[in-house]
């Protein structure tokens, strides 16, 4: 009774906190469904002032599929999981593990901007590792394939991805956050929305490289490689992982950038196989569609 009472509560809490955003009703720096449509709308003008590929249409090819994953990945799914997270917690709390049980960083001594730093760099590198995983194990790779399935570039496709995506992120990032003693710095909703901006701009139709830094920033140029079909020899499992930070790639030496013409073709061999609708795609994982 106890669990499901906390799964009701948090549901509801969800729901509420959703639409109290959708009305402005929540602290700005909070808002993520209007920070995710403003971020949107920006980088939807520089594709539209700045084109890269000048002649894919402003419109791309699944422009409006890729729209729709986007709020369903990021708010519809967290509504119908977030009970799910509250009870494992309660679970976990219970038989006495808590976020203090693998701490190996304390952060609390060091001063606002540094703790940020770190959450975001450990953050990211734990993404990174994740998603080489998903690259790596074929059962995974069924998932990831989703993200991969775009055909035609753009910011939207940037949380085109599977749901199971998320279940597959979270214990590995929340196990990432337990070593800093499942500290959240207060200001982590710039991580969060830095984050947002460069996983936008990393797949927008937008030549940006940061010059020098592109050694340190994941790009639109470095990231349309980790999209391309044809893989370099010895690396078909795939180049580029990296989420917002491109030196991980770097240090592991699964970099690859062999030119920045941004003309090249996306997806994976069996393409032609895969389910072009978001319901199909999202059973295709399990073996349930697998023609289209
Ligand atoms: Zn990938
Ligand atoms: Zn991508």
């Amino acid at each position: 009774m106890e669990y499901l009472e906390i799964f009701a509560n948090s549901f509801v809490g969800t729901v509420n906190w959703t639409w109290r955003s959708i009305i402005f009703n929540v602290p700005w720096y909070n808002n993520y469904f209007w920070g995710l449509t403003l971020i949107s709308l920006i980088v939807w003008g520089l594709e539209f002032a700045f084109p890269w590929r000048k002649n894919q249409s402003i419109m791309r090819k699944d422009f409006w599929m890729d729209g729709f994953y986007m709020y369903f990945n990021f708010f519809i799914f967290s509504i119908i999981i977030a009970g799910v997270y509250q009870v494992i917690s309660t679970l976990f709390f219970n038989i006495g593990i808590t976020a203090n049980s693998f701490q190996f960083l304390d952060l609390s001594a060091y001063p606002w901007w540094f703790e940020l730093l770190i959450f975001f760099i450990l953050l990211d590198f734990v993404q990174w590792f994740t998603h080489v995983l998903l690259h790596k194990f074929t059962f995974l790779w069924q998932f990831h394939k989703v993200h991969h399935s775009v055909e035609e570039m753009g910011f939207a496709a940037h949380l085109r991805y599977h749901w199971m995506e998320n279940i597959l992120y979270k214990p590995l990032k929340t196990i990432g956050v337990m070593l800093i003693g499942g500290f959240e710095p207060e200001q982590a909703y710039i991580v969060h929305f830095f984050a947002i901006t460069i996983g936008h701009l990393n797949h927008a139709n937008v030549k940006i490289t940061w010059g020098p830094l592109r050694y340190i920033f994941n790009n639109s140029v470095m990231h349309l490689w980790h999209h391309a079909l044809n893989l370099p020899k010895g690396q078909r499992t795939g180049v580029n992982f990296g989420i917002s930070l491109s030196l991980w790639d770097y240090i592991f030496k699964t970099n690859y950038i062999p030119n920045d013409t941004g003309d090249i073709a996306l997806g994976f061999d069996d393409m032609d196989e895969f389910p072009t609708s978001f319901a199909k795609q999202n059973i295709y994982g399990f073996g349930l569609s697998k023609k289209k």
